[in-house]
């Protein structure tokens, strides 16, 4: 079968277009100011759509490294977020497509009735009044928590906390979402929640975590950090499941990973 040049140039087009990167981050290092090196040599693509685990013992340098990627770090190099370099120029194009959970919820709700939370990154972007309310509607919605709307949010408990710092970042409908331990401080129902809610979900998730049994269970391509560097990039298999890896850094192969011969 022969194919045209135009079909081909399609077909090009089609390819560069599923294959676009979300993320990507090249030889990347970052010294805190008290001389601590947290991240070093940092090479990572993360093409869109794809649901990123970042695992890793205490101070391995996961914080650090979706503070690196939201570009939060004091005096960082740029990253590439969907081909655009996160420069001075392109940042408040680049907050529109990244939305980013902060590791305690209580940073990211601080006025007095949820909703008023929820729409408040919208409302910043610009949109209209009708659709901030609509798309914080349909975020509360996605979490359960509609009905909470007009709670305080430091009424809320822990889960429902989480769920609505969650809603926050889904009302601004960022292609890209990381988040730090979202699994922190949650009972097993509420993980179980939590892990439905972002199986749902269709954006580009960079989730960082020491909690293998849960991130097992949400993201297939895993980032094994340690020391500031990435050790391991592979599938959650391949990482995960590797008991002597896992034990070397002082994780453990989750209980859906061990095998039973
Ligand atoms: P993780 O999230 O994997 O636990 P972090 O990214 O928080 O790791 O930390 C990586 C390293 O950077 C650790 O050695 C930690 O002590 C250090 N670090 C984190 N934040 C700061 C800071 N603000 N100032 C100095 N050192 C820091
Ligand atoms: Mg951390």
């Amino acid at each position: 079968m022969r194919i045209s040049s135009c079909a081909k140039s399609n077909i090009m087009v089609i390819i560069t277009a599923m294959t676009k990167i979300a993320v990507k981050i090249k030889d990347f290092s970052f010294k805190y100011p008290d001389a601590t090196v947290a991240l070093e040599n940092i090479n990572l693509d993360i093409a869109h759509k794809e649901r990123v685990g970042i695992v890793g013992p205490n101070g391995a340098g996961k914080s650090t490294l979706l503070l690196a990627i939201g570009n939060f770090l004091k005096s960082q190099a740029p990253v590439e977020i969907d081909g655009m370099l996160s420069t001075k120029d392109n940042i408040k194009k680049i907050r529109q497509k990244l939305g980013v959970l902060f590791q305690n919820p209580n940073d990211q709700l601080f006025m007095p009735r949820l909703f008023d939370d929820v729409t408040f990154g919208p409302l910043n972007m610009g949109l209209s009044k009708e659709e901030v309310i609509l798309r914080s509607k349909e975020a509360l919605r996605s979490v359960g928590l509609l009905d909470k709307k007009d709670k305080q949010p430091h009424h809320l408990s822990a889960g429902e906390k989480r769920a609505a710092a969650i809603a926050t970042v889904l009302a601004m409908k960022p292609e890209i979402i990381t988040m730090d331990e979202p699994d922190s401080s949650l009972d097993p129902r509420s993980q179980n929640k939590l892990i439905e809610l972002l199986n749902q979900m269709s954006q580009t998730l960079i989730i960082a975590t020491c909690n293998v049994n849960f991130i097992a269970r949400v993201c297939n391509k895993i980032v094994l950090m340690d020391s500031g560097k990435i050790i391991a990039i592979g599938n959650r298999k391949e990482i995960l499941g590797n008991q002597e890896l896992m034990n070397k850094h002082g994780l453990e192969v989750p209980a859906q990973l061990i095998s039973d011969d």
